[in-house]
């Protein structure tokens, strides 16, 4: 076809985009990059809610699971809006529980959207077929004991007869037998199954919510299963996995001590992946608001150091030449500058080196060194009140750290006539952009971590109400100076871990867990 581009009427697209089970983080990395883009999205009662939050702020919501009046959408009504809204030029996303193509009438939307010759893309989900019963501890295969799954609707689109015709075929198969849509229908799914000849005796679960906080699990036979969903009051959406595999419980409700618990990490890059790897051990979940980078300055000071350091022995500086490192940070923009000088390492051969805590010892052995000193006490005023006493008048103690560090601990060593060079050589900004759109999401989190004042203040300039937004957080801090920082923004209610380190951040959160079961 020859038609200019002008004369075309230009479509939208339609993504037909899987949800997964339920629980919001399921879906795929695909699915959250087109809702963040999307102009409208249609969707229904099984998505997950907080997914609606990932879309643009003017982008349109249309709820086709909800019952306007008493009249549901029907699926003819659902595809008229889809192709209505295609029609109008739109970047439409219909979100759908689980699978797109799992008895999710994925198909019927595209059957109307090829007749009007709309675009369409289909990007899958994770199945609760799948998803659900590994929710609950059942894996769906297992060696020597199932060697096949069978995913079977137990309720069809057509009236009375609701179950598929061959039933009596599948009663007959060994592998797991996973039922959607078959709560309200499970009286005929076990009568069928048994009339087929399987055992009165064959396990039987059935998952109520799977993946969510909501989700509860039964366990029984055929013989007993559809008295226990009774009892129970199981309900939609529920779904019913028949097969000795079910006497298998794999399950990790019981991950560790922060199983349940959303925890957002401010900070840099380093810090999230130290602080989220305590954190997911641990069994919690660990949401990123860490978007501060470090940015190298140029110090006089420094350089004047450096290139001391390039032609001369240390030695000549003065009787011992500390450097101090009060954190990861100053560490790495430490060796950084080095290396950009091209400063051969043997020059260090004299130096001293004095690290606060564990974790700026693990960045300084990370570069070849081990630290000559570290307190037992890990607050900076511990470093300085144990640091002091192995140092000598005459001593030189080399400070790098960062610009909104505090200048304590140079003011404490000089009052003991130290001769101390206080050098900032990095600064820590925000990228203002991820920063906002992450602060969506800063209702999933029960747990808030800071760990230095200017990751305090960054945050904090962000919020339009910060004392109120954060009420119901519990914060926690590494370090006094950033408890102060807090308290600078009139909040006063904070945890503060002993030690500069993730390690003790993720145990005061468990700590603090702990205190709150026992309450
Ligand atoms: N396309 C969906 C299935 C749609 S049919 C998918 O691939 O998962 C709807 C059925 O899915 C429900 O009746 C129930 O059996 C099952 N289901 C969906 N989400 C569920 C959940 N979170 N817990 C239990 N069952 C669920």
């Amino acid at each position: 076809e020859n038609r200019r581009l002008g004369d075309l009427k230009m479509n939208g697209k339609v993504f037909l985009v899987g949800a997964g089970p339920g629980e919001m983080s399921l879906i795929t990395k695909r699915g959250m990059d087109l809702l963040a883009c999307c102009q409208v999205v249609v969707f229904d009662r099984l998505a997950s809610e907080e997914l609606l939050d990932l879309v643009p702020e003017n982008c349109r919501k249309i709820d086709v699971g909800k019952r306007v009046g008493n009249h549901p959408f029907k699926q003819n009504e659902i595809n008229e809006i889809l192709v209505r809204e295609a029609l109008n030029g739109y970047f439409v996303v219909r979100l759908k529980g689980g699978d797109p193509f799992v008895f999710g009438r994925g198909g019927e939307e595209i059957l109307a959207l090829r007749k009007e010759k709309i675009d369409y893309e289909v990007v899958p989900g994770i199945s609760s077929a799948i998803a659900v019963p590994q929710a609950a501890g059942i894996s769906i295969t297992h060696r020597g004991v199932s060697q096949s799954f069978h995913v079977i609707t137990g309720h069809t689109a057509e009236g009375e007869e609701t179950l598929p015709s061959d039933m009596e075929q599948i009663a007959k198969l060994n592998g797991t037998l996973i039922f959607l849509m078959g709560v309200g229908n499970i009286g005929n799914i076990v009568k069928k199954l048994v009339d087929g000849g399987k055992s009165l005796n064959t396990p039987v679960a059935a998952v109520e919510n799977g993946s969510l906080p909501s989700q509860r699990v039964v366990r029984g036979t055929l013989e007993t299963i559809e008295k226990i969903i009774k009892k129970e009051n199981i309900h939609s959406p529920a779904v019913i996995v028949v097969g000795d595999v079910v006497n298998l419980d794999f399950s990790s409700e019981n991950r560790g001590p922060l199983s349940g618990v959303s925890v957002g990490i401010t900070g840099t890059r380093q810090m999230y992946q130290k602080l989220a790897r305590e954190i997911l051990m641990m069994g919690g979940r660990a949401v990123d608001f860490a978007y501060s980078t470090v940015e190298s300055i140029k110090n006089d000071e420094f350089e004047l150091f450096l290139e001391h350091l390039a032609c001369n022995n240390v030695k000549n500086l003065g009787q011992s030449t500390w450097i101090a490192f009060t954190s990861g940070n100053a560490v790495e923009e430490f060796f950084k500058q080095v290396k950009e000088k091209q400063i051969d390492h043997r020059r260090f051969g004299e130096l001293l080196f004095a690290t606060i805590g564990e974790g700026t010892a693990r960045k300084l052995k990370a570069y070849g060194y081990m630290t000559d000193f570290i307190p037992d006490c890990h607050t900076g005023e511990g470093f300085a009140r144990e640091f002091v006493e192995l140092l000598k008048e005459g001593d030189r103690v080399y400070l790098p750290r960062g610009k909104k560090g505090s200048s304590k601990l140079k003011d404490y060593l000089e009052s003991y006539r130290i001769e101390v060079f206080d050098m900032a050589i990095y600064d820590l900004s925000l990228d203002q952009y991820k920063m906002e759109h992450s602060l969506e999401c800063i209702n999933e989190v029960q747990y808030l971590t800071f760990a230095s004042g200017s990751a305090v203040d960054s945050l904090m300039k962000m919020l339009e109400n910060p004392k109120e937004e954060l009420k119901d957080k519990q914060l926690v801090v590494i370090g006094e100076p950033t408890g102060k920082a807090l308290e600078e923004w009139g909040i006063k209610d904070f945890l503060i871990a002993k030690d500069c380190d993730a390690k003790w951040m993720c145990e005061k959160i468990i700590e603090n867990r702990e205190n709150k079961w026992k309450d």
